[in-house]
C-alpha cells in the first residue's frame, strides 16, 4: 500500500462484518495496463481527482496494482442459485477495494472486476475480458441515463496480459460503482453457512446501509424483507417498460438494494418478444425477456427463505407472511408496470380498460415483429408508424381507440406527447449499435464506442444527431447472442 491521493475517501463498513462475509485479498497485479475508458463526471461525483485518475498513479490503482490509502481490498462471500441450482459461489474475479465516501457524503463500493483469483473462483481464472468489461461499461451507463438503478462504471482498463477463452482475448478490468453489493445470495450464504447471529448481523447491517428509515421497529426484519421486495417491484417493472432483458437473473446477480447488478448477456429487445432470450447458457428460456417478473418472484421467495429465521413466528405464520409479502411484489409490480405504461402512451389518469389497451399494442408488436423502441419513439413524435405497423388495419383499429383515450382526458395531446417523449427513449443500446463498438475497440479504436456513449447519455432528448441510433440492424436469420462469464 503506497499514499495515493486523488481524493480517495475510503471507510470500509463491510470487512466490519463477521470475517465469513469474506476473505481480504489483493488483487493480482496486471502485468502492462493502460487506460480505456474513464467516466469523468462520475469520478467527479465521487470526490476523485481527474487528472490524477488519468495519470500513472490512478492506473495503478485502476489496475489493481496499488491499493489507495484506506482501502482494504476483499472478496465477498455468497451462495446462490444459478438456473434453478444452489451453489457456492463468492466474488470469484472481483475485489471490494473500499467504500468511497462522496463529498455529499453518500458510500459507494468500489470494485475490481476481473482483477484476478480469490478462495471464491473455483477452476476458473479470476480474470475478464475487454469486450465483456466493455459492454458493462456501456449498458451500464446507459441504464443509468435511462434512469433506472444500476451499478456504474468508472473505468475499464487492459491488464497487458491476454486470457484464454474459446479464443485468445484481452484482459480487462471494470471499476464498478455500487451503493452496495449486497445481494439476495449473501442472505442465502448467510442463512446456510453462518450462524444465527450472522443473519442478524447481515440484517442489522443492511438496515442500517439502505433502509435506515426503517430503525429499530419491532418488526424490523419483515419490514426490510417487504422494502427489499418493493424495489425489486420497481426495478423489474422499469426494465421491462424500456425491454431491457438481463439475461442471468441467479440469485446471486440480485441486488438487496433495488439496482441492476452484474451484467452478462444482457441486452435490450430490438422487435417486441416475450420470449427473447440472449443468454446462450440459457438452454430453456428461464430468463426470457417476458419470464423477468415471474423469476424476479421466484428470487424473492428464496430470500424469503433466508429471512424466516429472523421471524419469530411459527412455521405456518412465517409461510403465510411471506405468501402475503410475494402477492404484495406481484400487485405492485403490475401497479407499476401498468402506470408506465400509461405515461408511454401519454395517458395520465386511469380507466379500467387501460390494461387492454395496453395489451393490444403490445399484441400487435409481437405479432408483426415490430420495434418495441421505435414503435412507441413514433408515437411520441406524432410521425407515422414506421416499424411495419402502419398498414396494419387491426393497428389503425387500435390507433384510434388510442386517440379517443387520449380525448378522454383534461391534459392536452401537447401535455400527452410531452409525456410520451419523456417516458419513451429515442435511443436504447441496441445490440448490433454495442458490437460495432465492440468491434472498432477491439482494433484499438475507441470513437465509435465514445460517440455511442454520448447518444447514450441523453436518451429522452430526441436530439436530431441521435437519429442514427434508432436505425434498426439489417435482418439477421441468426438471433442475437452474448456470452457471459468471459
Ligand atoms: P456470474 O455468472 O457473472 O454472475 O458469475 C457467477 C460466479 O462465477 C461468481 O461467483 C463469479 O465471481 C464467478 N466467475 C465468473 N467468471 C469467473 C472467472 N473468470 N474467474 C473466476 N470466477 C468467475
Ligand atoms: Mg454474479
Ligand atoms: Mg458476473
Amino acid at each position: 500500500t503506497v499514499t495515493l491521493d486523488m481524493g480517495w475517501n475510503f471507510d470500509n463498513s463491510y470487512a466490519r462484518l463477521p470475517h465469513t462475509f469474506y476473505t481480504q485479498i489483493h488483487p493480482t497485479p496486471s502485468l502492462s495496463p493502460s487506460l480505456i475508458v474513464l467516466n469523468v463526471p462520475l469520478a467527479l461525483s465521487l470526490g476523485l481527482d481527474e487528472k490524477v485518475l488519468h495519470g500513472t498513479e490512478g492506473l495503478a490503482v485502476l489496475a489493481g496494482n496499488e491499493i489507495p490509502v484506506g482501502g482494504l481490498p476483499l472478496a465477498q462471500a455468497y451462495a446462490g442459485h444459478q438456473f434453478g441450482i444452489f451453489k457456492m459461489l463468492g466474488d470469484g474475479r472481483a475485489h471490494l477495494l473500499g467504500e468511497q465516501i462522496t463529498p455529499l457524503g453518500e458510500r459507494f463500493d468500489i470494485q475490481l472486476k476481473g482483477s484476478g483469483i480469490t478462495p471464491y473462483s473455483r477452476h476458473l481464472d479470476g480474470r475478464a475480458a475487454l469486450g465483456p468489461m466493455l459492454r458493462e461499461y456501456i449498458i451500464s451507463e446507459a441504464m443509468f441515463a435511462l434512469g433506472i438503478p444500476t451499478t456504474r462504471s468508472l473505468a475499464v482498463v487492459t491488464t497487458g496480459e491476454s486470457i484464454q477463452r474459446d479464443t485468445e482475448l484481452t484482459g480487462a478490468i471494470l471499476t464498478r460503482v455500487a451503493v452496495s453489493h449486497l445481494r439476495i445470495a449473501t442472505f442465502q450464504y448467510a442463512a446456510h453457512f453462518g450462524s444465527h447471529t450472522d443473519l442478524r448481523t447481515l440484517a442489522d447491517y443492511t438496515l442500517a446501509r439502505h433502509f435506515p428509515e426503517i430503525g429499530e421497529q419491532e418488526n424490523r426484519y419483515l419490514r426490510l424483507l417487504q422494502e427489499v421486495f418493493k424495489r425489486q417491484a420497481l426495478l423489474i417493472a422499469k426494465w421491462q417498460l424500456v425491454g431491457f432483458t438481463h439475461g442471468v437473473m441467479s440469485t446471486d446477480n440480485v441486488s438487496i438494494s433495488g439496482i441492476t447488478m452484474d451484467y452478462g448477456p444482457c441486452a435490450f429487445l430490438d422487435v417486441y418478444d416475450p420470449s427473447a432470450l440472449f443468454s446462450t447458457r440459457d438452454t430453456e428460456g428461464r430468463y426470457a425477456f417476458g419470464k423477468q417478473p415471474e423469476i424476479a418472484r421466484w428470487n424473492l421467495a428464496r430470500l424469503a427463505e433466508a429471512f424466516l429465521p429472523l421471524f419469530d413466528v411459527s412455521e405456518a405464520q412465517g409461510a403465510h407472511l411471506v405468501e402475503a409479502a410475494l402477492s404484495d411484489f406481484s400487485a405492485l409490480y403490475q401497479r407499476t408496470w401498468l402506470s408506465g405504461m400509461r405515461a408511454k402512451l401519454g395517458i395520465y389518469n386511469e380507466e379500467l380498460e387501460d390494461d387492454a389497451l395496453v395489451k393490444g399494442l403490445l399484441d400487435l408488436m409481437e405479432k408483426h415483429r415490430a420495434d418495441y423502441t421505435n414503435t412507441f419513439r413514433a408515437l411520441s413524435l406524432d410521425q407515422p408508424v414506421d416499424t411495419g405497423l402502419s398498414d396494419i388495419p387491426e393497428f389503425t383499429q387500435w390507433h384510434e381507440l388510442w386517440q379517443a383515450r387520449l380525448g378522454r382526458q383534461k391534459p392536452s395531446r401537447s401535455a400527452a406527447h410531452q409525456l410520451m417523449r419523456s417516458s419513451n427513449p429515442a435511443v436504447i443500446p441496441r445490440n448490433h449499435r454495442v458490437e460495432e463498438a465492440l468491434a472498432a475497440a477491439m482494433h484499438g479504436d475507441y470513437s465509435v464506442m465514445e460517440r455511442l456513449l454520448d447518444a447514450l447519455a441523453n436518451p429522452y432528448a430526441y436530439r436530431p444527431e441521435q437519429v442514427e441510433y434508432a436505425t434498426l440492424p439489417t435482418v439477421c436469420s441468426v438471433p442475437y447472442r452474448t456470452f457471459c462469464g468471459t
